[in-house]
């Protein structure tokens, strides 16, 4: 099977026997939680959408491994086209969705780990590049989902791993054997993890060598024994068990978090990729952190366009549209859209070739993206604020507007431009609410901010990877100094 269909995925989901909790109940799995059920959707547009002849070229290729034709999330990236084309089909799943699709925290980490393996592969003698190219075969033909879990809990900001008060803090080895290694410790804000099959687990900073037991990187199944996931609470999260479809916003699609925790888990010799060699750390979560900082020059854009359009929409329904200022405010949003767009895609086209064969974006380039990711889409949702009016956090509920008492008020008083029916005037007001404040908000906003990395992360890697020695020379030679 190279190609799922949307209904299979879910059924393979159904059938893993995850350990989920959520509100201190267990929950059977993701598939018939209201709760949970949306961002499982988002997950399975990604599969849904590469059945479409339409999108063939942007969510298919030819894998580099097997040579049958995969979905584009399990893909090793050939060329600065690939590169091009991943920003392009995350841009397409985020106007399809309006959330997090959560499936390409797997494609960053299988790109960084295959070019990191190849690497340490060659300095130390290990076999860490077969066991992933074995791993991503599988994966590849039975078309799995497959999370990247990265960040550590961290306690102690100030103190390495080895050095906090509890060992645990950062994911660590506890056990070494013949047959692998049982691991301890945690992996916070985990995108989608309940609606995946797989998670690849990578260390979160560079280490040194005393903290040989921290540099561990491996997969495993999510339903892996001693592997549990507290599911994150969302703004607006119980919404969801109102059955009303105006009033969360965004009733089909969602994302979700968790925090993932791995009690004394059994990782076997041949899924692990990283294993002591500290100095390698470093060079995996850069690569790690460079590809996802060009993700989100595709997927934020794609939930933007659908900001946008519904900023446009509550500006028709409100007659203000021919306002010059409410064109204006439109147009910026679309100028700071696609200034994010143009950084995912030029980041992509100046990309390099590693060592390894794959392609890597350009640091710099996908450095400069993710800032402007942690401050444009916060201007872009203020601005659709502004257009949507307070009405946006001071509507009634859908049982209100459909009371046999009070509805004919609703109907009478929310009333915009003639023609247009109060419902859609509030469903689009629900979807810039769900979008700016709503549970859409962890994808769209604090996620433009810290996921990926905070603004500092990306300063750092900017001011590594801006070469002012070089500027000063350019600056010295046009000013003639010597
Ligand atoms: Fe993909 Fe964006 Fe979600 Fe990251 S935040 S998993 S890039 S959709
Ligand atoms: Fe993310």
């Amino acid at each position: 099977m190279a190609l799922m269909t949307g209904e299979q995925y879910v059924e393979s989901i159904r059938k893993m026997n995850m350990q989920i909790y959520m509100f201190g109940e267990k929950i059977d799995s993701s598939v018939d939680n209201p709760i949970l059920r949306p961002s499982l959707n988002s997950v399975k547009a990604t599969y849904d959408l590469a059945q479409l002849p339409e999108y063939a070229d942007l969510m298919t290729v030819k894998s580099s491994l097997t040579g049958e034709i995969i979905n584009r999330f399990s893909h090793i990236h050939q060329s600065t086209e690939d590169l091009v084309k991943k920003v392009k089909m995350q841009r397409l799943l985020g106007q399809k969705t309006a959330s997090c699709f959560q499936r390409c925290v797997g494609l960053d980490a299988a790109n960084s780990v295959y070019s990191t393996t190849f690497e340490i592969d060659k300095t130390y003698g290990t076999k860490y590049y077969e066991n992933f190219l074995n791993y991503l075969r599988y994966i590849q033909e039975m078309d799995l989902t497959v999370d990247g879990a990265m960040t550590d809990p961290k306690g102690d900001r100030s103190l390495a791993p080895s050095k906090q008060a509890d060992k645990d803090l950062y994911l660590r080895v506890v056990e070494r054997r013949a047959d692998g290694v049982v691991v301890r410790g945690a992996k916070a804000h985990q995108t989608g993890i309940c609606n995946s099959h797989e998670v690849i687990v990578m260390p979160t900073i560079s280490m040194g060598p005393e903290d040989k037991d921290y540099a561990i990187s491996f997969a495993l199944p999510v339903d892996t024994e001693g592997i549990l996931m507290i599911i994150g609470r969302q703004s607006c999260d119980t919404r969801k068990l109102e059955g009303s479809q105006i009033d969360v916003g965004n009733s089909e699609f969602g994302g979700v978090e968790a925090l993932l925790v791995f009690d004394d888990v059994f990782v076997p010799n041949d899924r692990i990729f990283l294993n002591g060699e500290t100095d390698f750390s470093g060079m995996l979560v850069e690569r790690f952190a460079g590809y996802h900082r060009q993700s989100y020059g595709g997927c934020k854009v794609g939930v933007g366009d659908v900001l946008i359009g519904a900023a446009a929409l509550i500006a028709d329904y409100n007659g203000a549209q021919k306002a010059s200022h409410v064109k204006d405010k439109l147009i910026e949003m679309t100028h700071l859209n696609e200034t994010l767009y143009s950084c995912g895609i030029a980041c992509s086209a100046e990309g390099n070739k590693t060592e390894s064969g794959n392609y890597m974006v350009d640091l710099l380039l996908a450095n400069v993206c993710k800032q402007n990711v942690t401050r444009f889409p916060y201007e872009i949702a203020r601005l659709a604020e502004d257009l949507a009016g307070g009405l946006m956090v001071t509507a009634p509920s859908e049982r209100d507007l459909r009371d046999p008492k009070i509805g004919k008020y609703v109907e009478k008083y929310l009333q915009g431009v003639k023609g247009v029916p109060v419902e859609n005037r509030l469903k689009i007001l629900r979807l810039i609410e769900n979008l700016t404040l709503g549970a859409a908000a962890v994808g769209y906003r604090t996620e433009s901010m810290h996921g990926a990395g905070s603004p500092q992360a990306q300063r750092i890697m900017i001011s590594r990877q801006g070469n002012l020695s070089r500027k000063k020379e350019l600056a010295k030679a046009i000013a003639k100094i010597k």
